[in-house]
C-alpha cells in the first residue's frame, strides 16, 4: 500500500487544465496501489481557493504551499519544495504534467530525490505491486513499457492523453510550507516570463490542432488556417512546423515536434507539412490526424488517418465551410 502525489501547476493562480489530467491519473494509480492521492499545489499567497477544487478529480487532501516566491516557476526553488514533500510522505508514485515546466521539474526532482523517472508518459499500470509505464522512444517510432525498480516511481504523463474524470468527491485542503526557499535561489534569478502566445490557445493544450508547414508558401498566407481554426471552435489552437518557425513565419510557441511541443489533442490537421521524423514525435499521438498535401507519396499519409491530396488552399476554405454548415445544422 502506497500513496500517490500529484503535482499540479498553476498560471496566475488558476490550476492548469493539464493538472486535472495529471490529478485524475494519480487518482487512478492510487486506486491500484492502494493508498491514497495527494495533490501538491505550489503558488502565490491566495492560491488554495483554486486547490480546493481538486477533489472533484480523485485528490483527498490537497497541500497547498502559498509564498510570493512560488508565485512564478524557479526551477530550484519548486525542485526543493516539491521533493520535501515528497520526502514527507510515504508516496509509491508522484505524478507531473509533460508540460515546459513539467519537464524541467520532474528530472530536478528525480535527481533530489535520487528516484527514477519515466517521462512523456501514454500509459501506466501496477502490475504486481509495482508501476509501469509506456513511454515513446526514438522520437516516437516505438513504445516502451519501463517497470520502476526503485520507489517512489516518478511519471510525468503527456497532455491530453488521458482524460480528467470528475467524481462525486471532494478533497481536504492542507498547508504546506517548503523550508529552504531562500537558499534554493541562489545562484538562479528568474526574471520575466515572456508568454509567446499571446491571448491564442496553447497548442500544447487545445484538443483541436491546425498546424500548417512550409506549404502554407508564406506568412500572408494563415488567414486560411486561421478561419479553420475559427470554424472549429475555441478549443482549436494554430501549430507550426519547424520550417516554417525557422523561416519566421509563425512564433516558436507554436511550434511541433521534437524539438517543439509534444501535442496529443483528440483532432490534429497537418496541412502542408510532408511528415518528417522530428514533426511526428510531436504530435503522432493525436488520436485522430487528418492531413492534406499535394503530394500522395508524402510520409504524412502514413500517419494519417484521413488524407486528402490536393492543395491546401482550395480544400482548407472548403473544410472550414463544411465545418461552418455542419455545425449550424443546416
Ligand atoms: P517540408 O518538408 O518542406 O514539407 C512541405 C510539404 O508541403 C510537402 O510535403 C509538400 O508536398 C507540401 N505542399 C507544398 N505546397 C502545397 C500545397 N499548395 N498544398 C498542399 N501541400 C503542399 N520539424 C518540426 O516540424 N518540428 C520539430 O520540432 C523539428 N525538430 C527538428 C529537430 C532536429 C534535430 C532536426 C534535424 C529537424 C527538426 N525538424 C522539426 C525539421 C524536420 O526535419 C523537417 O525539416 C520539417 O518538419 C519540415 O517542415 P514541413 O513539413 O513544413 O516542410
Amino acid at each position: 500500500m502506497a500513496d500517490v502525489l500529484a503535482v499540479v501547476e498553476q498560471r496566475d493562480g488558476k490550476v492548469r487544465g493539464v493538472s486535472r489530467e495529471v490529478v485524475t491519473a494519480a487518482a487512478n494509480l492510487g486506486g491500484k496501489l492502494g493508498g491514497s492521492v495527494h495533490a501538491l499545489l505550489l503558488g502565490p499567497p491566495g492560491v488554495s481557493g483554486a486547490g480546493a477544487a481538486l477533489g472533484r478529480f480523485g485528490a483527498e487532501k490537497v497541500l497547498v504551499g502559498e509564498s510570493d516566491d512560488l508565485g512564478g516557476y524557479h526551477p530550484q526553488q519548486h525542485a526543493l519544495a516539491v521533493a520535501e514533500a515528497v520526502r514527507a510522505g510515504a508516496y509509491g508514485a508522484v505524478v507531473f504534467g509533460a508540460t515546459a515546466q513539467g519537464k524541467d521539474l520532474a528530472p530536478r526532482v528525480a535527481a533530489m530525490l535520487d528516484v527514477p523517472l519515466a517521462s512523456d508518459v501514454t500509459g501506466y499500470d501496477v502490475v504486481d505491486g509495482i508501476v509501469t509505464a509506456v513511454r515513446p522512444i526514438f522520437a516516437g517510432k516505438a513504445f516502451a513499457t519501463v517497470a520502476f525498480a526503485a520507489s517512489p516511481a516518478l511519471l510525468s504523463i503527456r497532455p491530453n492523453v488521458f482524460q480528467a474524470q470528475e467524481r462525486a468527491a471532494s478533497g481536504t485542503v492542507e498547508t504546506f510550507v517548503p523550508q529552504g526557499l531562500e537558499a534554493a535561489s541562489r545562484g538562479l534569478r528568474v526574471r520575466e516570463f515572456r508568454a509567446t502566445g499571446g491571448e491564442s490557445k496553447d497548442v500544447a493544450e487545445a484538443s483541436i490542432v491546425v498546424t500548417g508547414g512550409r506549404g502554407m508558401k508564406g506568412p500572408e498566407n494563415w488567414g486560411v488556417l486561421e478561419d479553420l481554426r475559427d470554424a472549429l471552435g475555441n478549443e482549436a489552437a494554430l501549430g507550426a512546423s519547424r520550417a516554417v518557425v525557422d523561416a519566421g513565419w509563425r512564433p516558436h510557441g507554436e511550434q511541433v515536434g521534437q524539438t517543439g511541443k509534444t501535442v496529443a489533442p483528440k483532432l490534429y490537421f497537418a496541412l502542408g507539412i510532408s511528415g518528417a521524423i522530428q514533426h511526428l514525435a510531436g504530435m503522432r499521438t493525436s488520436q485522430t490526424i487528418v492531413a492534406v498535401n499535394k503530394d500522395a507519396s508524402a510520409p504524412i499519409f502514413q500517419v494519417a488517418d484521413y488524407g486528402i491530396v490536393g492543395d491546401i488552399m482550395e480544400v482548407v476554405p472548403r473544410l472550414a465551410q463544411e465545418i461552418r454548415r455542419l455545425k449550424a445544422g443546416d
